[in-house]
């Protein structure tokens, strides 16, 4: 197994002027061909550290890929790091230097010297033609190492690295080893508890590799299998799944991209029902969410954003009865909205929001207390009190969620 390492080159990564994309970018490449990178560095435009994490690299690594410092200004050290640790021979790139001279011409400016440096690479270099800039990439073979050069500017970096670096790599490494990742997403279980539930299957497994995540949106597990082929990675994944599945599979709501509220949509088109929702402190974001997928006017009638009291009051017909006596976070509340949304839109369902987002308590309930009702034409109610913790918005997004959530189940 190959050791492979990343190193970024350029000072406005170390004072956080810029976010090291260029690393992750290739990490994620790399690791969809198999390629295991060992580890990230991040070193200024200083020769002298340049070259110091040059030559740490050279010990540890067999692939190192650099990024950035190629440019034709004074700080621009890769170069001269790299000719310094290899004591290689330096060229000048004739076509490289062409089209730099081309470029100039063809803008009417005058050319300044420093510019011939972007065309300088090391004897026996593969050069990699730079399609959207003007400094070449380079792969040199140096000690059984491979060194790979490219410019710190994304667009460049990613041209050279599907054209060139991948198909480089892919014949290195010899065999194909192709990763396949998926994603099972779960709803109304915690992050422990699945994994207590997993526990022997996740010990026991190396490939795929089981790894449970919590996420605000639930808890999710990413299979990770390594194969030959995508065939062979697909049987893997599909066989941990549906071992997966037969112990949690209660709080399963799907795979990869699939949100809960696109498979509350299909099981409410499944069953031909539609819904209507009064939303308080969520704000119309459940009705938004539904009316985001395709075809939402099959299961979703629309509602009412019933924030104030008076609209719950007189907009969704609230009784003053119940506001006084018990207040607007409450069980009584909530039901009522629901019921009468569901009512007055016609809707086979309705749901309902009410609750305090914060920060600050409301009626005497501390932030997070929110209550959401279920209730069908037919009469059926459910409501449940949550304490969500959080700020603001994320308290209103977890309300959200966990409407969904009971509607799921
Ligand atoms: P140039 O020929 O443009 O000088 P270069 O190879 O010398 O290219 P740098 O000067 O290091 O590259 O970087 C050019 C620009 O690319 C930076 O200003 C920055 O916006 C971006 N960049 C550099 N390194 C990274 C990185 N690791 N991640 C994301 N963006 C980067
Ligand atoms: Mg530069």
């Amino acid at each position: 197994q190959l050791k492979t390492e990343i190193i970024a080159v350029g000072t406005e990564l170390l004072l956080g002027q810029i976010a090291n994309t260029n690393a992750q970018w290739l990490s994620e490449q790399l690791s969809l061909y198999g390629i295991n990178v060992y580890s990230h560095a991040v070193v200024g435009d200083n020769l002298m550290r340049v070259e110091e994490i040059f030559s740490q690299a050279h010990q540890r690594s067999d692939v190192i890929i650099v990024t950035g410092g190629l440019g034709p200004t004074e700080d621009d050290m890769t170069r001269e790091a790299f000719q310094r640790i290899s004591e290689l021979d330096m060229e000048e790139h004739t076509p490289s230097m062409k089209k730099i001279e081309k470029f100039y011409e063809k803008q009417g400016t005058e050319m300044t010297p420093n510019n011939r440096r972007q065309a300088r690479v090391f004897q026996g270099a593969q050069v990699l033609q730079n399609n959207a800039g003007m400094a070449p990439g380079m792969i040199v073979s140096h000690q059984n190492k491979s060194w790979i050069f490219l410019p710190g500017v994304p667009r460049e970096m990613k041209q050279m690295t599907k054209d060139h670096v991948i198909p480089y790599l892919k014949k290195l490494t010899g065999e194909e080893m192709i990763i396949k990742s998926m994603v099972l997403r779960f709803i109304g279980i915690g992050e422990s508890r699945l994994e207590h539930e997993l526990s022997d299957i996740i010990q026991a497994q190396t490939n795929p590799t089981i790894a449970p995540l919590a996420q605000n949106n639930g808890v999710i597990i990413r299979l990770t299998a390594k194969e030959r082929s995508k065939e062979k990675a697909n049987l893997l994944l599909q066989r941990i799944k549906e071992q997966i599945l037969s112990r949690v599979g209660t709080y399963f709501y799907g795979i990869d991209e699939e949100s809960i509220e696109s498979k509350v949509f299909s099981l409410l088109k499944a069953q031909k029902k539609r819904i209507a929702a009064a939303e308080s402190l969520t704000g119309g974001m459940f009705t938004e969410k539904l009316i985001s997928i395709e075809g939402a006017s099959q299961v979703c009638l629309g509602g009412i954003v019933c924030y104030d009291t008076n609209v719950k009051k007189n907009l969704l017909g609230v009784s003053s009865e119940t506001i006084k006596s018990k207040g607007t976070v409450s069980e009584e509340c909530a039901v009522e909205m629901a019921q009468n949304i569901c009512k007055k839109l016609d809707a086979h369902i309705g749901i309902s929001f009410t609750g305090v987002a914060g920060p600050e308590p409301v009626e005497g309930h501390d932030a997070g207390t929110v209550y959401i009702a279920i209730c069908t034409e037919d009469g059926d109610q459910r409501v449940e009190k949550m304490s969500f913790q959080g700020g603001r918005n994320t308290i209103r997004k977890r309300a959200t969620l966990k409407g969904f959530e009971l509607i799921f189940e």
